[in-house]
């Protein structure tokens, strides 16, 4: 049990609804989060998109949910794109529910999940702490210039899934880094498998499932494919760039069956193309004991033991990607599920967020006539 008990409001990403797919990788940090921080004894309220579910209930959660048109996403923008906010745009219907059911309970913090400027830049201006957990690199000019911005106003408002995203970023001081969290009775470990290669994202250019396909079809192998074909033209060029059968579409499925179908595997391949902030699916493939061969980029090229727990490659090298699929043989399985039980559990990144917020709640110096 946590020392201090906190009332935080949870702000969702203002991309879908929890549970359709669409937040990618948010939906399942927060919902990691949501168990981590109830079991620590917390209250928690959840502010999301109108269909949103989440897998479990307590009287100490609350999930509140608001309609609206969903944002553009920043990773399929120009990075020199200017803010756009849709008419009847969800993210600032999710602000003001957020503060106005945080202001009505007397909560002790906000914490968003969405990357967008406008919680940013307003946070300063709030009489109660709004905190960013920031779930991509720097994917535009505007976002760069708003995590900066408020990191120079207090950065203790800020965290960062790894080390190698908040890079990115410009900022006074070293990044606080959580991390992600999962729920390890979701995931069973498989001991052994020589069943086909893996490869689970959204089907989009910035994960470069064309790479992975590529390697697969070297080997002469098949590559099992879990995903939201989130663009549908890149997964018919993806699937027209090797021969016939190479690519087997799994579709989008729930957790469960995600990680019944993924512990079969091989190996999964992980191939990013941008700075990806973490990589849930690495982390959710080691948990069932599958080894992750992978670009050194990113996320997964700090959460990946190159040697232990799978293969790190240098960026954007097929060939490389095929070398280390020879060599799985040297990795075993239990190394995997034995890293994420250290480094990945839902309590293990419930703590770091905790310790996070607490800090930021002790209060500091900062006022918005210095900054900004
Ligand atoms: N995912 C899923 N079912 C699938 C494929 C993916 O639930 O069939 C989830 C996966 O569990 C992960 C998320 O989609 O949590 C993708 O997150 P990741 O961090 O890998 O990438 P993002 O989409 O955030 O860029």
């Amino acid at each position: 049990m946590a020392h201090r008990c906190l009332h935080l409001v949870l702000i969702s990403t203002p991309i879908g609804a929890l549970g359709s797919g669409r937040g990618g990788g948010v939906e399942l940090t927060l919902r990691s989060l949501v168990q981590g921080l109830l079991s620590r004894g917390h209250r928690l309220t959840v502010i999301a998109g109108a269909g949103s579910t989440l897998p479990f209930s307590d009287s100490r959660l609350e999930l509140l949910e608001v309609d609206g048109c969903d944002q553009p996403s920043w990773q399929h923008s120009d990075p020199t794109a200017d803010i756009t906010i849709p008419a009847n745009g969800m993210l600032p219907r999710l602000l003001e529910r957020a503060l106005t059911h945080a202001r009505q309970v007397g909560a002790d913090a906000l914490l968003n999940f969405g990357y967008d400027w406008l919680p940013l830049w307003m946070t300063p201006y709030l009489s109660i702490p709004l905190f960013h957990l920031i779930s991509m690199g720097r994917e535009s000019a505007v976002m760069g210039e708003g995590i900066e911005s408020l990191g120079r106003w207090d950065q203790r408002r800020l965290a960062f899934h790894t080390a190698r995203q908040a890079a990115d970023f410009a900022l006074p001081a070293p990044p606080r880094v959580v991390g992600n969290g999962f729920d390890l009775r979701q995931y069973t470990f498989r001991p052994t498998a020589d069943g086909s290669l893996g490869w689970a994202g959204r089907i989009a250019p910035e994960k470069g499932l064309e790479d992975a396909a590529a390697a697969a079809a070297a080997l002469g192998e098949h590559l099992l494919v879990w995903g939201l074909k989130e663009d549908a033209a890149y997964a018919e060029a993806v699937e027209a760039s090797v021969p016939e059968g190479t690519i087997e579409w799994r579709g989008f499925v729930p957790t469960a069956e995600l990680q019944r179908q993924l512990g079969g595997c091989r190996a999964l391949i992980n191939t990013p193309k941008w700075n990806e902030a973490y990589g849930n699916v690495v982390v959710e493939a080691l948990a069932c004991g599958v080894p992750v061969v992978a670009y050194d980029r990113g996320g997964p090229g700090e959460l990946i033991q190159s040697g232990t727990t799978g293969w790190l490659v240098p960026p954007d090298d097929v060939a490389g990607l095929t070398a280390a699929l020879n060599r799985l043989n040297l990795i075993k399985r239990q190394a995997c599920r034995d890293w994420v039980e250290t480094h990945a559990t839902c309590q293990v990144f419930a703590e770091r967020v905790e310790a996070w917020i607490l800090a930021g709640l002790v209060s500091g110096d900062v006022s918005i006539s210095t900054s900004l």
